[in-house]
């Protein structure tokens, strides 16, 4: 989509330290940290946010959920323990309007509300 971020770095026109792609799926780092790992995985088909999708978009989520079980395997907390946040919407304090799931890890999390 036009004026996506998000797609603008699936394209390559903007960079992005890339952690795991595939035809699918990307995972880059965040630019602005909130924990010593901070990681973005998206899928490459724009999807404005988790309210958007579809019956057929269910097993793409199932695999980004597969996805970022390798990748804290691969970057190695996966023992240690990570945190998985999607915002969605206003209320939610979505900035960018292509779905993205956080992946936070490296330390101890602070700021737990459930
Ligand atoms: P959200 O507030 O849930 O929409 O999260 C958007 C995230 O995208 C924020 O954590 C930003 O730091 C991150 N972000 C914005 N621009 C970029 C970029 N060019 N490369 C990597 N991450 C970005
Ligand atoms: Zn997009």
């Amino acid at each position: 989509m036009e004026d996506c971020l998000f797609c603008k770095i699936i394209k390559g026109e903007i960079p992005s330290k890339k952690v795991y792609e595939d035809e699918e799926v990307l995972a880059f780092h965040d630019i602005n940290p909130e924990a010593p790992i901070h990681i973005l995985v998206i899928p490459k088909k724009h999807i404005t946010s988790l309210a958007h999708i579809t019956k057929e978009d269910e097993a793409l989520i199932g695999k980004i959920f597969g996805v970022i079980n390798k990748i804290s395997e691969e970057q190695g907390f996966k023992e240690d323990g990570y945190r998985v946040i999607t915002n969605c919407g206003k209320n939610g304090g979505q900035s960018i309007k292509h779905l993205h799931f956080h992946i936070l890890a490296g330390k101890m999390l602070g700021e737990k509300i459930l």
